[in-house]
């Protein structure tokens, strides 16, 4: 592709646009009036507690049942978002550096001094909009920060789903790109199953909403984390059974580890004394779980996403690094993460989290790391 067409397929068209807000708003409507259960996030620092309605999963198959009729009656192509990747991603950068100068704007406005909306200004305009300015803004009753999250994850989802539309209407249908379709659907309706435990996550809790999140969002997570999808829709790999068994297997513990990981922290927030694996939790100092996933390794949840990241790639063989974007990406970016989390943690709990480590020395890894 020479630079003129490549420029041409980046510059966002009307189409693109109009894709996104109808997107946008259909999320805003169905978040708002669709039913769902109501859990109440994290306690905040002053004591306030946020709460949200978990109604993902019945907006995403209220979404994809709308697009699968209106495709059917002609009304929709299923191949539109894979026929204008790259405008859109463009058309979604662009909005996502909008709606965070608009927050920019909006936070240091703001005279609230509720944990969720108090503003946080260093007077450095590029930190604050790249960090953001407070918690958990809202508009129009909205909160924004989790809507972003969920914008971005069904987003991959459609992505997805009309590179698959692409492949079976332009080429051949791979092994390849079943399972690579099939790992993806199944994590991503996970996601919204479990759309509750995402209020206790970092993003929610102690990140505030700057272009940094609101690009990871947006632009990031469906965009990159579909390279795989786009890849394969070029490129031909040719599968043995061993290594689709293989790549099941390394899906089925990293979804086991991952999961298992994150309720049982879950589960353990809401009620300290349940049963971890059958047994009388192991706590320390009343706040740290130290059994199950927990006490075989400090953010052991992190290793079960990096099998699931991997399990998404492998479909694609390794004749080239491309593919591998997703892991690689998640490997570095959950390392760093884990570090500040650390530092968070031990900021927080003290000599309580000096003795989890004693008790739990391993990190993510457990005999690695
Ligand atoms: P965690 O869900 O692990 O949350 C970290 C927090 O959990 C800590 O700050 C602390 O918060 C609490 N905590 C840590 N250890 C313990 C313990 N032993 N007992 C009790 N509480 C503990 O981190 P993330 O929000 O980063 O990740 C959530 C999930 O999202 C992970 O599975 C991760 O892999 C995934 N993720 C995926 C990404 C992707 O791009 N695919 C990106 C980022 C995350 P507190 O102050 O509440 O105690």
């Amino acid at each position: 592709m020479d630079l003129d067409a490549l420029l041409q397929a980046f510059t966002p068209s009307w189409t693109s646009v109009a894709i996104l807000v109808v997107f946008f708003t259909y999320l805003a409507i169905a978040g708002s009036i669709l039913p769902g259960r109501v859990v109440p996030g994290a306690t905040l620092a002053d004591g306030t507690r946020l709460h949200y309605r978990c109604n993902g999963l019945l907006s995403l198959v209220l979404l994809v049942l709308l697009l699968g009729i209106g495709g059917w009656m002609d009304l929709v192509s299923p191949t539109a978002i894979a026929d204008r990747g790259l405008e859109l991603l463009s058309t979604t950068l662009i909005f996502s550096a909008l709606v965070t100068f608009l927050l920019y704007m909006a936070g240091c406005r703001s005279r609230d001094q509720s944990s969720s909306l108090k503003p946080h200004i260093s007077g450095n305009l590029i930190h604050d909009w790249w960090f953001g300015i407070q918690l958990n803004p809202q508009f129009m009753g909205i909160d924004l920060k989790f809507y972003f999250v969920r914008a971005g994850m069904m987003g991959w989802l459609l992505i997805n789903l009309s590179v698959l539309a692409k492949c079976i209407l332009e080429t051949n249908l791979s092994r390849s790109m079943i399972l690579y379709q099939l790992f993806c659907v199944l994590y991503i309706l996970d996601y919204f199953f479990y759309e509750e435990y995402m209020t206790s996550t970092w993003d929610i809790i102690a990140e505030r909403l700057g272009f940094m999140l609101v690009f990871g969002d947006l632009v990031w997570i469906p965009f990159t984390f579909s390279i795989q999808g786009w890849w394969l829709l070029n490129n031909e790999v040719q599968l043995t059974t061993a290594a689709i068994v293989a790549n099941c297997l390394v899906f089925m513990i990293g979804y086991l580890v991952f999961r298992g990981a994150n309720k049982q922290k879950h589960v353990f927030k809401k009620n300290p004394k349940a049963l971890i694996w059958g047994r009388p939790p192991k706590v320390i100092g009343g706040k740290l779980l130290a059994s199950g996933y927990w006490g075989i390794a400090r953010h052991s949840n992190y290793l079960g996403d990096l099998l699931l990241a991997l399990s998404f790639s492998l479909p694609c063989g390794i004749s080239s690094p491309v593919p591998y974007f997703y892991p690689i990406y998640l490997f570095i970016l959950l390392i760093w993460r884990e570090r500040r989390d650390e530092a968070r943690c031990a900021q927080k709990y003290k000599e309580v989290w000096a003795e989890y480590k004693k008790q739990v020395p391993w990190r993510i890894l457990p005999y690695v790391y």
